[in-house]
């Protein structure tokens, strides 16, 4: 699949605009994956998230946005904007809306999960969380993701955004890109990746850090071409329909039932 994530910071921008720069980033990714998508901004308050999710591809998800966000309220520039979006190639669970990325920790949307890849001890993960009251609305891996950043941050009220995607990333294996965004944190997005490709682009006032080139590192710091996987360097491979490929797994400080 393809995540996409934007984050605003120097010019104030409309909600449409935002819209518009997620939904280019999406259609650009679109060839990983195409059964379903989805987006997540902030309300016109900005003290929630909306999400708006389609089975089918980025054209049908661009058509409710339209109708979602045509009130004047979305209109309004905001200095700081964090949007999430998901192209998807289901490997856990049927296309269809409920299996659409974003994913949510609860019904209040505290924290919205978009994914790429496989968390392959999701089970694990699910069985924990279910023992401490969630209950869960789809049937993808992904879901396990937000609700584990939800327990962690009920349980460490101490910690920042980025230790709590960081503790969430230490309990989960597999392979995956990822990224989340929270009411709680407004103006932050934390994204992460272990074993899939993830390009980070920033763009300064005067220039662009990347020199305009979506530069990748791989474990020596050598360049790699978007489409060579970041640990290997060999070139990435694309996962066939509803197979999963052969997955590390990675040492956990802790284990499942410990954290
Ligand atoms: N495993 C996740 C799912 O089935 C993400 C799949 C993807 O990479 O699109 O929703």
């Amino acid at each position: 699949c393809g995540i996409f994530a934007y984050l605003n910071y120097l010019t104030p921008k409309s909600r449409q605009e935002v819209l518009d720069l997620l939904v280019t980033g999406l259609k650009r990714l679109e060839y990983r994956g195409y059964d379903s998508t989805g987006v997540a901004i902030d309300s016109p308050d900005n003290k929630n998230i909306v999400m708006v999710k389609r089975t089918g591809k980025v054209k049908v998800l661009e058509e409710a946005i339209q109708e979602h966000f045509s009130g004047k309220e979305y209109s309004e520039p905001v200095p700081t904007h964090v949007g999430i979006a998901h192209t998807r190639w289901a490997t856990h669970g049927v296309p269809c809306e409920k299996n659409s990325h974003p994913h949510r920790s609860d019904d209040e949307n505290g924290f919205v999960v978009v994914h790429n890849g496989i968390i392959t001890n999701y089970n694990d993960v699910k069985t924990f969380l279910s023992k401490r009251g969630y209950e869960f609305e789809s049937d993808t891996d992904t879901e396990v993701f937000a609700k584990l950043v939800h327990h962690l941050w009920k349980t460490h009220p101490t910690y920042s955004f980025r230790e709590l995607v960081e503790q969430a990333i230490l309990q989960v294996e597999g392979a995956f890109a990822i990224a989340v965004k929270s009411k709680y944190f407004p103006g932050e997005c934390v994204a992460s990746r272990r074993s899939s490709p993830l390009l980070v682009g920033i763009k300064t006032k005067t220039r662009l850090a990347t020199d305009h080139i979506p530069i990748l590192y791989g474990k020596d710091d050598k360049k790699l071409s978007p489409d060579q996987d970041a640990d290997s360097g060999k070139p990435q491979d694309i996962r066939p329909h509803g197979q999963s490929r052969e997955l590390p797994v990675l040492p956990r400080s802790e284990s499942t039932s410990e954290f």
